[in-house]
C-alpha cells in the first residue's frame, strides 16, 4: 500500500528517487505530484524522424533497426539505428556499452533528446528513452504517455521533463483512492476538483481547461492550509496568559503627553487606543504597527512603553542597527526629558531611567546596565542585538517592541522574548508598507495598526529626477540647490551606493571594456562613492560648506559623534551611505541628493526620501542617475518620482521583485509548501482562503472533525519554511 507519504524508492528506481530528492528536494509521492508543470505544449502526433530539425527536442516513437558496438578514439561507441518508418535516425552512446543489453534491435520505445548533426547525418546523441515492454501494445503505451498536452516541468539534464512525466504516471498510478483533505462542502461550494482529478488534471490534462481549474484548486489549497496554520497561530496567542499591563494611574503616560510638544494625529490617536486595549489584555499583544518614515510611529511606541512602565514593567526596543538604536535613544530621552532620568539629580520623581545597551559598550558598562535591568531600575532599554546576549535579564518584561521587523530574524526576536517570564506584548514597526495580501499572508498573525497620515505641519516632498546621462549640466545646478539650501540655514544629505570603489585603478579603457562585457563585471563597476564624492565635493562645488561622511565601515563612536553632531546643525551636508535609510530624524535637513539612483530599490528611494521634509520647510529631492531617459531604471525613478504614496511604491517594488523575497528569504533557497500561491495575483484566492478558514476555526478551531486537513496544516506547520514565516 502507498500513500500520499510514500518514499519514491517505492515507485521509481532508486536512481531517479535520488536525482529528484537531489535535484528537487522531491523525496515522496506527494512531493513529487506537487512538482508542478511551468506550462504544457500541444503534442500533435509524435514527430516523425524525417522532420527533424537540427537543435529541436524531440521525442520519437520508432523501432531499433541495427545495434553496433565499435571503437573509436579509445572510446566506446554504441551506435543504434532506429526507424518510424518515415526515416531512419542513429542514436550515438559512448561508453556506454552495457545499454547494449537493452536496446535490442526490433524494440521499441520512446527516444528523447536534442537533434544533432554528425558528418551530415542527424542524430540524437545519449537521448533518454523509454522502451515499450515487449508484448505490450504499443498504440495504448504511446497513448498514455503521450497525452495531447505535454507538461513541461522544471528539469535538469539528469532529468528531463519526458522522465518527470513518467515518474507522475506512475505515482498518479498508485494513488487510486486517494482522500480528500478538502471538506465536501468547500469542495462543492467552488465547484472545484478534488484532490485526486486536480493531481491528474495538472499532470495529464485532458484539456487546458483542466489543467487550469485544477491549479486554482491547489492553488486555494495552499492559501487555506496557510491561512489555517495563521488562523490557528492567532487562536494559541490569545490562549497564552501574560499580566495585563494596564496601570492603576497612569502617572509617566499623563506626565508625557503633558510634555509632548503637539498633539497626536487622529490615526496615532486610534493606534493609542488599540494598543492600550491589547496591553489589557491577559494575553499577549501581538500587533504590527505600519506608517510611513516620520507617520509618527516611535511615539506611539513609546506611549506604549511607558504605559507599560506605569504598570510595573519593563519595556524594550529592539533597532536592528546601532545608529538606528542611538537615534532612537536621543528621540526618546530628549521627547522624555527628566522623565528619563530617574536615579539622577535632575530626575522628575515619577520618571524612571532609559538605558542605550549596544555592542559598542565596554564590558563594565554592559554589567552596570544588565545589573540596572536585572532590578527593574531601569524602565525602558533600546538596544541592538546586544539586548540578546546572555548576560541580559530582566526583572519584568512586559513588552518588546521591534523596530523595522524586516531585518530581524525570528530567532531573535524570540530570544529577546524568551527573557520574560510570561510571553510579552509585542509590537513590531514596519515603515515599508505592506500591501494588503502580503499583510493576509505574510503577517496574517499579527493584528495590524496603519498610520496612515503624516503629522500636520509636515510640508511635502517633492522629487525630481537628474538625468546625467543627457542633461550633465542639470547636475551643476542640483549642486546649487545645495548651497541655496544650505544659505537659507537648512541641512543636507547626499547619498551614494558605495562606500568607496574597490577598483580605483581602473583605467577608462578598463571600465569601458567591463561595462561592455555586461552583467558580471557590475559589481566592478565603478559607483558614486562617498568616500571619494565628499572630498570632491569640498574641493569643488561645495567648497566652504560643512562636509562630513557617515558610512557602516566607521566605528560607531565615530558614526554617533557624526549624527550627533547633524542633528546639532554642526555640519551642512552629511555625505552618507543607506545607514540613513530607516529612523534618522534631523527636522531641520530640507533635501536630499541620491547618486546613482537606479542603483537603490523603488521602496528603500521612498524610505531614503522620507528623511527630508521632517520639519517646517518644504523637503526637495533629486534622484540624479546615469541610465538612459527611457529604461526601465528610469520609469522606476519616474515613479518614485510621481507619488508619495508607499502603499504604490511597495507594489511596484514588489511586481519586481522574486515571491520568494517577498515571503522572507529563506524561503527562497529552500523547498516551500508554496509552490502556486503568488501574493500579488492571487488575491481573490486568499480573500477566499481567509474566509473559509476563518468559518471552519470558529466552528472547530482544533480541526477535530477534519483530521485530513488538521494534517495537511501540521505538515506545513513543520515544514521549514514554514517557521521561517513566523513572524511572531
Ligand atoms: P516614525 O517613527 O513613524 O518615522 P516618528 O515617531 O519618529 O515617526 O515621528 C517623526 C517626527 O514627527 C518626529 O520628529 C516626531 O517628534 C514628530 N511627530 C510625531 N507625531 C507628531 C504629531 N502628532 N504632530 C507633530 N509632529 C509629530
Ligand atoms: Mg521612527
Amino acid at each position: 500500500m502507498t500513500n500520499l507519504s510514500t518514499r519514491l524508492t517505492k515507485i521509481v528506481g532508486d536512481r531517479t528517487a535520488q536525482v529528484l530528492e537531489k535535484s528537487f528536494g522531491v523525496a515522496t509521492i506527494n512531493e513529487l505530484l506537487r512538482h508542478y508543470p511551468r506550462r504544457y505544449v500541444v503534442r500533435g502526433e509524435l514527430t516523425d524522424i524525417s522532420t527533424l530539425v537540427a537543435e529541436d527536442e524531440v521525442t520519437i516513437l520508432a523501432q531499433i533497426e541495427a545495434v553496433k558496438l565499435r571503437r573509436a578514439n579509445g572510446k566506446n561507441i554504441l551506435e543504434v539505428v532506429v526507424t518510424d518508418g518515415s526515416a531512419n535516425l542513429s542514436l550515438t552512446f559512448f561508453n556506454q556499452a552495457w545499454r547494449e543489453k537493452d536496446l535490442k534491435a526490433g524494440r521499441v520505445g520512446l527516444f528523447a533528446g536534442k537533434v544533432g548533426v554528425f558528418k551530415g547525418r542527424r542524430q540524437l546523441s545519449h537521448p533518454d528513452y523509454q522502451l515499450i515492454p515487449d508484448g505490450e501494445d504499443v498504440d495504448a503505451a504511446v497513448a498514455e504517455f503521450a497525452g495531447k498536452y505535454l507538461p513541461v516541468y522544471p528539469a535538469t539534464a539528469k532529468l528531463p521533463s519526458w522522465k518527470i512525466m513518467q515518474c507522475m504516471r506512475l505515482a498518479l498510478d498508485t494513488q487510486d483512492d486517494l482522500p480528500d483533505y478538502l471538506p465536501t462542502e468547500i469542495i462543492q461550494e467552488f465547484k472545484y476538483p478534488t484532490l485526486k482529478k486536480a493531481f491528474t488534471d495538472i499532470h495529464q490534462p485532458p484539456d487546458l481547461d483542466s489543467a487550469e481549474n485544477a491549479r486554482t484548486r491547489l492553488t486555494f489549497d495552499e492559501a487555506l492550509l496557510l491561512q489555517l496554520l495563521l488562523g490557528q497561530r492567532r487562536i494559541q496567542i490569545s490562549q497564552l496568559s501574560t499580566k495585563s499591563r494596564t496601570p492603576n494611574t497612569p502617572k509617566l503616560v499623563a506626565a508625557f503627553e503633558k510634555k509632548l510638544p503637539f498633539k497626536y494625529t487622529a490615526g496615532q490617536m486610534v493606534v493609542n487606543e488599540q494598543i492600550e486595549k491589547d496591553l489589557s489584555n491577559k494575553f499577549p499583544m501581538h500587533r504590527l504597527l505600519q506608517g510611513e518614515v516620520g507617520s509618527g510611529k516611535t511615539v506611539v511606541a513609546l506611549r506604549a512603553m511607558l504605559s507599560v512602565v506605569d504598570s510595573g514593567g519593563q519595556a524594550a526596543l529592539l533597532a536592528p542597527t546601532e545608529v538606528l538604536a542611538q537615534q532612537h535613544y536621543r528621540t526618546i530621552t530628549k521627547l522624555l526629558g527628566d522623565l528619563a532620568m530617574a536615579g539622577t539629580l535632575e530626575g522628575s520623581e515619577i520618571g524612571t531611567a532609559v538605558e542605550l545597551l549596544t555592542g559598542s559598550l565596554s564590558t563594565a558598562e554592559k554589567k552596570v546596565i544588565h545589573a540596572k535591568l536585572a532590578s527593574g531600575q531601569t524602565g525602558i532599554v533600546i538596544g541592538t542585538h546586544a539586548l540578546i546576549s546572555d548576560g541580559v535579564e530582566f526583572d519584568d518584561l512586559g513588552l518588546v517592541v521591534v523596530d523595522e521587523q524586516h531585518r530581524f530574524g525570528v530567532e531573535q526576536r524570540d530570544a529577546l522574548r524568551m527573557k520574560a517570564k510570561q510571553p510579552p506584548h509585542l509590537l513590531v514597526m514596519t515603515a515599508t508598507p505592506i500591501p494588503r495580501t502580503v499583510a493576509m499572508t505574510v503577517f496574517g498573525d499579527l493584528d495590524i495598526s496603519t498610520l496612515k497620515e503624516l503629522p500636520s505641519g509636515r510640508a511635502a516632498i517633492t522629487t525630481h529626477v537628474i538625468p546625467v546621462l543627457e542633461k550633465p549640466h542639470y547636475l551643476d545646478r542640483a549642486w546649487q540647490r545645495v548651497k541655496e539650501e544650505v544659505a537659507k540655514g537648512f541641512q543636507v544629505y547626499i547619498v551614494a551606493p558605495r562606500i568607496e570603489n574597490p577598483n580605483k585603478k581602473l583605467t577608462e579603457r578598463e571600465i569601458l571594456a567591463a561595462q561592455l562585457l555586461g552583467e558580471e563585471f557590475l559589481d566592478n563597476e565603478v559607483m558614486v562613492a562617498v568616500e571619494e564624492l565628499a572630498p570632491e565635493l569640498a574641493s569643488g562645488a561645495l567648497a566652504g560648506l560643512k562636509i562630513a561622511v557617515l558610512h557602516g565601515k566607521q566605528s560607531s563612536e565615530v558614526k554617533d559623534q557624526t549624527m550627533s553632531a547633524f542633528a546639532a546643525g554642526q555640519i551642512q551636508v552629511l555625505v552618507a551611505t543607506t545607514v540613513i535609510e530607516v529612523g534618522v530624524d534631523v527636522p531641520n535637513a530640507s533635501m536630499m541628493v541620491i547618486m546613482d539612483a537606479d542603483r537603490f530599490g523603488v521602496s528603500q528611494l521612498h524610505q531614503l526620501r522620507g528623511r527630508v521634509g521632517r520639519g517646517s520647510a518644504p523637503g526637495l529631492c533629486l534622484l540624479v542617475s546615469g541610465a538612459p531617459e527611457d529604461s526601465p531604471s528610469m520609469q522606476r525613478l519616474s515613479a518614485v518620482a510621481a507619488t508619495l504614496d508607499g502603499f504604490v511604491l511597495a507594489r511596484i517594488d514588489l511586481e519586481q521583485r522574486k515571491e520568494g523575497d517577498v515571503l522572507g528569504r529563506s524561503q527562497s533557497g529552500g523547498r516551500s509548501h508554496l509552490r502556486l500561491l503568488k501574493v500579488l495575483r492571487d488575491e481573490n484566492l486568499i480573500d477566499q482562503a481567509r474566509t473559509v478558514s476563518v468559518k471552519l476555526l470558529q466552528d472547530d478551531p482544533e480541526l477535530i472533525n477534519l483530521p485530513d486537513l488538521k494534517n495537511e496544516v501540521e505538515k506545513l506547520k513543520e515544514d521549514e519554511s514554514a517557521r521561517f514565516m513566523d513572524k511572531s
